[in-house]
């Protein structure tokens, strides 16, 4: 069957099509019925089924492959290596979950994990997920005031850290950062549960904090059945990058879920049980659930979780472990592709790389000056995959797995099985259906398997930010602006509150930084549209030099200014030329590396940038502050 006639089957009879998906899982009762959609936009899947994560995970792998690889950990932040056997992951995680409940967690409860990217942290995922307790994974290393407003949010039984991570050879503390936290918040968790890796000291509260090992010594032999879950109850909260504004709790199901990784690994990725599959990801954003954790296990593939830069010890780490464990499936971010493009080249070829079949790219824009970067050097396909927090999985990409199709460069795909994507004019809420239209990329109910259930404990924030956002439709908004060529494939033209407005012509911010990346003296940019009095805004560009000997010479400076003018002048048009190109050693970013737009624009505005919980590294805000008040 081809992808067109496979994708009509998903969205004309939706039933039969993701009857046959589940299937791909194990189920403990099969489910009653399949898409519940008579309260929308709230969607159900597989009502009436009982089946469980872990399960699928970990526990229906001991049977085929038991010796096989499951978790890989590597570290070379602290020179750690860890293999876990499928038998051996089902025995920590029985170890974690019996923990949990010697803790007083129980099903439904939440438990909320701070951690560093170590085996314990996906123990502590899929412990929760086998007795039916609700994870909320918040990234390592946010600081106190966005760790507290998650407590406050989440209102965890149990909260499960470490000592402290280490971020290039720099340790950071955990332990003060989350005892700040709970004294910030308003609510207080029970127990706290710490893994001591010896790398910070820690200073414990009695009768609240337990330390990992000598609990887990008193659990060595756990055994502790899996929690048969109600297909629609509530496998875990995540909140959303906070690029644009205050995170949003997403709130996932457990058999929905599973169905969709379960389908997406063989269609979409194609990874094979008994194969590894490597996502550079944390487990601390949707990609680390998705594709670090559950996806990979469930199709009992080895994953390998990194702790780590991609840089370090040098540029060919990633692809060290790639020969190593001869890693099939890789998932990354063109952020991190960017990193390893200001390195010598000669790192993609130093190492035996026949295993891989291809790299999966996803998080925002993917250049096509990058793309082609990492292609040629790798020797394998590319594959842009455009999702959300909220989705779970891909929207847009190639499903190779149902019918090969050629990738278009600058194009994440076509909509993936189960998504009704529209695009629709922002105002007057019409589908635009010609070729290369502009508007909002929307999604139409029911949403498929996988996709958020709610927003946590706030349905009507769910329905009011999501599904109300284009006038007399309900339908559910990216928030993304986007156009579909003749052949069907989308292009992502950046978010909807990225676009600028000069003298009445409405510029993507994408479309500038595609073109000013396509200089070769640039490596990396962001355009942000600021307020002019005569032109309503203008376009402003900061960008990192390849040659940072540009950034302390005016001269330079300028004629790389004047260079990049003209190639925006070249091929959009003078109208979309940048006032001003400014030169910078970093830019400011969310932790999971997305642009911070939003904030630079508040900068240049003089106003202040907001909410800057999420942020990477301040000095990078800072440099840009510095160029307007020197
Ligand atoms: P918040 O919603 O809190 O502002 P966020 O949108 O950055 O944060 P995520 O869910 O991590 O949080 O990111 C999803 C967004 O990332 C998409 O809506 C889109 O803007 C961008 N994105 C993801 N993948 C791609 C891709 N392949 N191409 C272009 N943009 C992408
Ligand atoms: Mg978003």
């Amino acid at each position: 069957m081809g992808y067109a006639e496979f994708y009509r089957r998903s969205i004309d009879a939706p039933d039969a099509f993701w009857v046959e998906q589940a299937r791909l899982i194990d189920w403990h009762e099969p489910p009653r019925r399949i898409c519940d959609d008579s309260r929308p936009p709230f969607t159900r899947w597989f009502v009436g089924g009982t089946t469980n994560l872990c399960h699928n995970a970990v526990d229906r792998h001991l049977r085929d492959r038991p010796d096989q690889p499951a978790l890989i950990w590597v570290s070379t932040e602290t020179d750690g290596e860890r293999v876990y056997s499928f038998r051996e992951l089902h025995a920590e995680v029985n170890r974690t979950a019996a923990m949990l409940k010697s803790l007083g967690v129980g099903k439904g409860d939440r438990v909320l994990i701070y951690m560093p990217m170590i085996p314990e942290a996906a123990f502590a995922m899929l412990a929760c997920a086998r007795i039916g307790a609700i994870h909320s994974v918040v990234f390592g290393g946010f600081a106190s005031v966005s760790l507290a407003s998650r407590i406050e949010d989440a209102e965890p039984k149990a909260i499960v850290s470490a000592d402290g991570g280490s971020r290039a050879g720099k340790v950071i503390a955990y332990k003060p950062l989350l005892d700040e936290a709970i004294r910030l918040s308003r609510y207080k968790p029970q127990a706290v549960l710490l893994a001591d890796r010896g790398l910070a000291p820690m200073e414990r509260v009695a009768g609240r904090d337990h330390d990992w090992a000598p609990l887990r010594e008193k659990h060595l032999d756990a055994q502790v059945p899996c929690e048969w879950l109600q297909s629609t109850d509530v496998s875990y909260t995540i909140y959303t990058s906070g690029t644009t504004g205050r995170p949003k709790g997403v709130q996932r199901d457990v058999g929905g879920y599973a169905v969709a990784l379960a389908a997406s690994m063989e269609l979409i990725f194609q990874g094979r049980a008994g194969e590894t599959y490597f996502s550079t990801s944390d487990i601390g954003w949707v990609v680390g659930h998705s594709y670090i954790v559950y996806g990979p296990l469930i199709a009992g593939m080895s994953t390998i979780m990194y702790e780590g830069l991609p840089i370090r010890p040098d540029a060919g780490i990633w692809w060290q472990l790639v020969e190593k464990y001869k890693v099939t499936v890789m998932f990354s971010a063109p952020t991190a592709v960017r990193v390893l493009k200001k390195q010598d080249p000669a790192f993609l070829k130093k190492y035996d790389l026949s295993s891989l079949r291809g790299l999966f790219l996803a998080g925002e824009p993917l250049d096509e000056p990058t793309a082609r970067w990492i292609g040629d050097g790798l020797g394998v396909p590319i594959v842009d995959n455009y999702w959300q927090t909220e989705s779970g999985w891909p929207i847009l990409t190639i499903a190779n797995g149902v019918e090969p199709k050629p990738a278009k460069l600058g194009s994440p795909g076509v909509p993936m099985y189960g998504y009704k994507v529209k695009i629709l004019h922002e105002s007057t809420g019409e589908e635009l259906v010609r070729p290369n239209e502009k508007g909002v990329v929307v999604i139409e109910g029911p949403t498929p398997p996988g996709f958020m259930q709610t927003v946590w404990r706030d349905d009507e924030r769910f329905v009011r930010t999501y599904w109300e956002s284009i006038p007399g439709k309900q339908v559910y908004s990216t928030f993304d602006w986007g156009i579909r060529d003749e052949d069907g494939y989308f292009y992502i033209l950046g978010r909807t509150d990225d676009v600028i407005n000069v003298a009445g012509h409405r510029l993507g911010t994408r479309e500038i930084e595609e073109s000013i990346s396509s200089h070769p003296g640039v490596a990396e940019v962001a355009v942000v549209g600021v307020a002019d009095p005569m032109k309503g805004q203008v376009a402003m560009a900061f960008a990192i030099p390849k040659d940072s000997a540009v950034l302390g010479d005016a001269a330079a400076a300028l004629k790389l200014e004047g260079d990049v003018m003209k190639v925006v002048d070249q091929q959009l048009g003078a109208v979309a030329r940048p006032s001003r190109v400014r030169f910078v050693s970093l830019l400011p970013k969310t932790r999971s590396g997305k642009l911070l737009r939003r904030a630079i624009q508040a900068v240049c505005e003089g106003r202040d940038p907001g909410d800057l919980t999420t942020i990477e590294d301040p000095s990078a805000l800072q440099q840009i502050k510095d160029l307007f008040n020197p």
